[in-house]
């Protein structure tokens, strides 16, 4: 078992290889450690970038015992990994942070809700349905219009439909895969903000300034950060934070999606454990970003502090746009991140910008 804090030197194991693994590998450098990638895909965005790489499923044995033997603690980058990989790796006396529990929340929708109710934490009203049948009667009671999402594994606004009458939840179940659902009531909101937040080793919490989020299709487009809030709305995103963060005694960085409401009241939409799209701007925007945040936590570190140093406009780069590389890099204010992605599909993320304005 690690000491912590973990000294420069160690290695950092990271569950995922995508360009989140690639942004917290190049944070870890930055503080002096290595990092170790596990992913099924050979040559991703992080090991290209990372000090060991190993190609394997995350549920293949071999691959989790060849990264609990190099890494002095282990984290994820995606909130989809195998609960048993991760109790697999406890099990070889590796921590894994932040925790199973965390990992098992966040990954069924209908657990997340009744955690985040029970921890005080309001959301939209809510039922849960495991057949075509139990939709329409779901549907009828949580009424329309409302939205089914299957209970795990949607991303980007994968795996939903709007209900707009009863009926239609029996074809929308089996559209989705026959797979057990939650249908949500439709939160009627003024804007989606984001709070991202840390806690460390020592219960210490940090919390970023909010940020506003624009979707287009189910993926986020941009953020713009730090949003203008009253401070009440401020001290609520923190006080929704620290309740999540200290519930699930979590030890990292966290990303919580919020609907503001006509009424100025925040419900919680969703949580990842992990470090979060809408937190790209603290890279250009932030005295600590939110990927060397995570690492300072995961490794014991003391957390660095959050205050805004610039007001930025994050912008995804989706597909062919990362193309424009060129009439971006001729642009003072912009900040280039692009993840070495091989090849640009539509609405892949390939990169992002990040557009500042320092404070005055
Ligand atoms: P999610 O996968 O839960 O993050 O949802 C993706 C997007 O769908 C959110 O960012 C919102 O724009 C929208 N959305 C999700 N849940 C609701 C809801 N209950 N009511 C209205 N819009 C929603």
């Amino acid at each position: 078992m690690a000491a912590f804090p973990l000294p420069p030197g160690s290695v950092i194991g990271i569950l995922g290889g995508g360009q989140l693994g690639r942004m917290l590998a190049q944070a870890a450098a930055r503080l002096g450690f290595d990092v170790a990638i596990l992913d099924p895909e050979p040559d991703g965005p992080a090991a290209r970038v990372a000090a060991h790489s190993i190609v394997g499923a995350y549920d293949d044995p071999d691959a989790l015992k060849a990264l609990a033997d190099l890494a002095d603690v282990i984290t994820y980058e995606f909130e989809n990994v195998p609960a048993g990989a991760v109790e697999r790796l406890l099990s070889m006396g590796v921590e894994v942070a932040p925790g199973l529990q965390a990992l098992q929340v966040a990954q069924d929708r209908g657990n997340e809700k009744s955690f985040l109710n029970g921890h005080g934490v309001p959301t939209v009203g809510y039922t849960v349905a495991i057949g075509p049948g139990e939709a329409v009667e779901s549907a009828r009671r949580v009424g329309v219009p409302c939205l089914m999402k299957t209970m795990r594994e949607g991303y980007d606004g994968k795996g939903q439909r709007w209900i707009e009458h009863p009926d239609e939840a029996f074809q929308a179940f089996q559209d989705l895969g026959g797979v057990p659902v939650i249908l949500e009531e439709a939160a009627d909101f003024v804007r989606e903000l984001s709070v991202i937040a840390a806690r460390g080793r020592g219960g210490e919490i940090a919390v970023y300034p909010l940020g506003e989020n624009h979707h287009e299709k189910g993926i986020l487009r941009r953020t713009l950060a730090p949003a203008q809030v009253s401070p009440q709305l401020a001290g609520q995103a923190e006080r929704i934070a620290i309740r999540i963060l200290e519930g699930l005694t979590y030890v990292g960085v966290i990303g919580i999606e919020l609907f503001e409401m006509r009424d100025g009241g925040l419900l919680a939409n969703e949580f990842a454990p992990r470090v979060h799209n809408t937190g790209h701007w603290t890279q250009d925007g932030c005295e600590v970003d939110q990927f060397e945040q995570h690492i300072r936590a995961v490794a014991g570190w003391p957390l660095g502090p959050t205050a805004p140093i610039a007001r930025v406009e994050m912008l995804n780069l989706l597909g062919d746009e990362a193309e424009g590389w060129k009439r971006f890099a001729a642009e003072p204010e912009t900040r280039i991140h692009l993840y070495g992605k091989h090849k640009a599909k539509p609405g892949r993320k390939m990169g992002h910008v990040n557009k500042v304005k320092p404070l005055r």
